[in-house]
């Protein structure tokens, strides 16, 4: 942040965000962790996002801009070059003619340097905004568009200037803007495949794969060793498989990646899986979950001992969720150990190791490793076989808090699950505390989304298989939503436009089933009942269902119905 810690304390303070003793500790964690007080602040949902940027606002008098909220001109961005962006981090977002006045969004807007160089450049006033980091690199990406563009002049460029050049520099330095590109379009897998003649680079952003760059085949082959010896893989074998991760520091920050070679008839492919650490590093509120959900977890996992539980299929954010549960449970006086596969994320002063099964290191030998080491709590990746769900449970009896994870739909088939896993009721009732499963879905575009009514015909035809109408009654009663009639309530979707390359949708959101275990559940788990009656329980108790949760998403116009319905599918 540009302003000093004193001077945001007083502006919390002042708007009665926070007391002392709080900002005490925050900027006690901030200072343990290394890391900025606003990210404290963030992490554990003292104040979130917006609302912290609009208190900064006020205290300091610059105004504060929404990058993700605006629809920015091109003709406006294009005021500035991708140079000029680089260089001073501020970007053009409105143009006010008559005045000849240009509003930038900053991320310093305190640099009167970099406002005067500006105004010099592009001959006309600027008025400075700030920003946060998350929109300025949303922002961005219009200034990284023509990457393919680029990697080909370099190469031009590179042919010309010095032929003799080896291809290892070229595809080092390639692999540098590649990285660069990644970091602003945020794709989640990447691919460097080999053809006949050339080689491609394809990314996968929001679940479609692109053909974006196509270099020369030496190149690609260079930027395959590169990532092999970055990921300490050998370089000398082509011909067999081989998994690997590593970390790239791109513009201060460390992007992580898990990669997989596989051999193929041109040459050597290699995928890369995007480790977004901004997802592994939100807070419960940014992954999706309500208010009213983050105080009962709160709760839950700062008991002296138990088990809390993330279940869901492959890709459903697990890891997300058990990230930002450890940070919330990162402070001083508790000593956290995780046993992972692999180490997706680092935190600072949680001691974390990797599974790894070739040497007989799997979970149940690392948690028992763990063991001795003397935590307060532990985190399992997750809980695959019987011998870890023993020692899971008995760690939960003795003392610790477990998070895991476990493979299964719903929050009640988990317990079904440890059941099947030999773990008896008498061991269950007393260790599960909070069950959480969830699933990601698509969010709406902000840019192209408009509201609808659903018409009478789709509202039966879904309600047969959804219990639509009982939901949104639900929904009523606990006054998440009002409406007299149904063709009240306003669902959304997105059209399609240019910033989400007609898609309509665009990032993801978690929807989440936040079963909390009391008296009365425990003793139905001792009883060891039918996982359908603990459901019908929990629902009467107010537990939201995945679809319900869904729903309310729904129609707060982050995700569409249709969306859900594919999901739960
Ligand atoms: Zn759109």
């Amino acid at each position: 942040m540009f302003i000093s810690n004193e001077r945001l304390k007083k502006i919390l303070i002042d708007a009665k965000m926070i007391d002392e003793a709080t900002w005490k500790n925050v900027v006690e964690n901030a200072s343990r962790l290394s890391c900025p007080v606003e990210d404290i602040l963030k992490e554990r949902d003292i104040i979130g996002g917006h609302l912290f940027y609009e208190l900064v606002e006020k205290g300091i008098g610059i105004p504060y801009v929404n990058l993700k909220k605006i629809d920015i001109a091109k003709e406006v961005l294009d005021r500035f070059s991708p140079e000029l962006v680089s260089a001073y981090k501020a970007i053009p977002f409105e143009y006010d003619a008559r005045k000849k006045k240009l509003k930038v969004a900053f991320q310093d807007p305190a640099d009167t340097r970099a406002i005067g160089a500006l105004e010099k450049k592009c001959g006309c006033k600027i008025d400075a905004h700030f920003t946060g980091k998350e929109s300025y690199r949303f922002a961005s990406r219009h200034y990284h568009k023509s990457i393919s563009e680029r990697i080909r002049k370099i190469i031009q460029t590179a042919a010309k200037r010095a032929p003799k050049k080896t291809s290892d520099t070229l595809g080092c330095k390639i692999f540098g803007h590649i990285i660069e590109y990644i970091y602003y379009s945020q794709p989640s897998d990447v691919h460097i495949e080999h053809l006949r003649d050339s080689g491609i680079i394809k990314l996968r952003i929001d679940g479609y794969l692109r053909d974006e760059i196509a270099v020369p085949s030496e190149i690609a082959t260079s930027i395959v060793d590169l990532i092999k010896k970055e990921s300490s893989l050998t370089t000398d074998a082509r011909h067999q498989t081989a998994d690997g991760r590593f970390a790239w520091n791109v513009l201060g920050e460390l992007l992580a990646f898990r990669v997989s070679i596989l051999p193929t008839y041109y040459g050597e492919k290699a995928c890369l899986r995007v480790l977004d650490e901004s997802r592994q590093k939100a807070s419960l509120r940014e992954l999706g979950f309500r208010d009213t959900d983050i105080s009962l977890i709160q709760k839950e996992i700062k008991k002296p001992y138990g088990l809390v539980l993330v279940a869901g299929p492959t890709g459903s954010g697990k890891t997300s969720t058990l990230y930002a549960l450890l940070k919330l449970l990162n402070v001083e006086g508790v000593s956290i150990a995780t046993i992972e596969d692999p180490v997706e994320y680092s935190i600072r002063h949680i001691n974390q190791t990797q599974v790894d099964a070739e040497n007989g290191f799997t979970f149940a030998r690392g948690l028992r490793e763990i063991l001795r080491q003397d935590p307060n709590v532990i985190m399992v990746g997750e809980i695959r076989d019987n011998e870890t769900a023993g020692i899971v449970i008995q760690s939960a009896l003795t003392g610790h808090i477990v998070i895991s994870t476990l493979h299964s739909n719903t929050a009640v088939e988990s317990i079904t699950r440890l059941r099947n896993m030999d773990i008896r009721p008498y061991l269950l009732s007393p260790t599960v505390n909070l069950v959480v499963s969830q699933r990601l879905v698509k969010r709406i575009c902000p840019y192209c989304r408009v509201s609808y009514a659903l018409d009478k015909a789709f509202l039966d035809s879904i309600d047969k298989d959804t219990g639509i109408r009982r939901s949104l009654d639900k929904l009523k009663k606990l006054g998440l939503l009002s409406f007299t009639t149904y063709d009240e309530v306003r669902f959304y979707r997105g059209q399609g436009c240019g910033k989400c390359n007609g898609t309509g949708m665009s990032g993801r959101i978690g929807i989440f089933e936040i079963f909390v275990v009391d008296e009365e559940i425990r003793k139905m788990i001792l009883e060891d009942a039918p996982a359908l009656e603990i459901q019908k329980r929990g629902e009467e108790k107010g537990l939201l269902t995945l679809f319900e949760d869904g729903l309310t998403k729904v129609i707060e116009g982050e995700t569409s119905i249709g969306e859900i319905m594919r999901t739960l599918s």
